[in-house]
């Protein structure tokens, strides 16, 4: 495909509703609107920068709930 088979002012333009009533004609992304209208960025794995979990609010709560369930068996032990 050639550059000027496809060129970018062609583009698909966002059609967001603007606070003049017209269109927003942005150039938009693969979703259909431009980069102000795209909606909630993307978390967990759908995030660009995902890499491998560690510092996910899953993985950090579990880890959370390690050290409590750690902390109450030193208690425990201690009792004994
Ligand atoms: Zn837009």
């Amino acid at each position: 495909m050639s550059d000027d088979s496809y060129p970018m002012h062609q583009c698909k333009r966002c059609g967001a509703r603007t606070r003049t009533g017209s269109p927003c004609m942005a150039p938009a992304m693969r979703n259909g609107r431009c980069r102000m209208h795209g909606g909630a960025s993307l978390s967990g794995r759908a995030h660009g920068r995902y890499k491998h979990g560690e510092f996910t609010k899953a993985a950090q709560e579990q880890r959370r709930r390690l050290r409590e369930l750690l902390k109450l068996a030193k208690q425990f032990l201690d009792r004994a």
